[in-house]
């Protein structure tokens, strides 16, 4: 049974939408009732079902990566990337409004930051940074550790967040190490450079999201310099790949 069947849902409403780029917007939430609150306490890493009236009598269930942090952002927000022809990122893009009420499981995933100490190695790709920022915020807001971010994305309009993390790496320059990696500029992302970068962190765990060719790559070659498989997360961030 799916958990949509059997966990109540909860009432959230779109307090604003914010245009993210080329494609991508982020959807800034509040909860509709004062117990819905509660059930949308979240992990940063976390990622929130909604439940998305495409027709009205046939919704989709999609879910959707948190972009907040839950001690440094007042409200909870995801993060979307349109799909061309999915219904369900299309009729966000088209049909949703502020003030809009949404029925969405609560938050779950277990893409969240481990309790070790050393550095926080995150890699992304496109809206794969979603999760990823969230992760940022929070090890940098809650914790002293050190994070390093590889960010791999067309284009400066196709990295979501971006000036928000330089921003964050400037106000954290001990603590925080930014590289945006322009894949239009510098070609795609390969595994010698996954490699020189996990030498020269130290890293418990790396937290890996992109599109699943990316993340194949990065996680193949995070093993063959010696991380073990265990120790890197991963999240989806995409449409499931189809079936033949
Ligand atoms: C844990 C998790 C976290 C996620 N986080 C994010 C996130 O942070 N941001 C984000 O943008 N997405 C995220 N996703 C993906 C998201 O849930 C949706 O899958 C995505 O928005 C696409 O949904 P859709 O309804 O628009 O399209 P879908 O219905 O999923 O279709 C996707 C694409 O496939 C095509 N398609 C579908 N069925 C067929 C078919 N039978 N034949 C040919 N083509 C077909 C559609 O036209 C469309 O182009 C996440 C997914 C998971 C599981």
């Amino acid at each position: 049974m799916s958990r949509a069947a059997t966990v109540p849902l909860v009432q959230v409403s779109i307090d604003r939408i914010v245009s993210e780029g080329h494609d991508v917007k982020t959807f800034v939430l509040e909860p509709a009732t004062e117990p819905a609150s509660k059930r949308l306490n979240y992990l940063a890493g976390q990622f929130l079902t909604l439940r998305l009236p495409v027709p009205a009598d046939r919704p989709v269930m999609r879910s959707y990566s948190i972009s907040t942090c839950p001690v440094s952002d007042p409200r909870l927000a995801v993060t979307v990337k349109r799909s061309p022809g999915g219904p369900g990122s299309n009729w966000l893009f088209e049909q949703a409004a502020p003030g809009m009420t949404l029925d969405v499981l609560p938050p779950a995933g277990y893409f969240t930051l481990d309790g070790a100490d050393g550095e926080v190695l995150l890699f992304a790709a496109g809206v794969g940074i979603t999760p990823l920022y969230s992760l940022c915020k929070y090890a940098l807001a809650a914790s002293d550790r050190k994070v390093y971010l590889h960010y791999s994305g067309r284009h400066r309009d196709a990295t979501p967040f971006a000036t928000a993390l330089e921003h964050l790496e400037r106000s954290h320059p001990a603590r925080m190490r930014l590289d945006l990696w322009m894949t239009g500029t510098h070609g795609r992302l390969d595994g010698t450079t996954v490699r020189n970068i996990l030498a020269t962190a130290d890293a418990p765990t790396v937290y890996v999201c992109g599109p699943a060719g990316y993340q194949a790559m990065v996680i193949d070659a995070l093993v063959a310099a010696g991380h073990p498989r265990g120790s890197i997360r991963t999240e989806s961030s995409g449409p499931a790949p189809r079936r033949p």
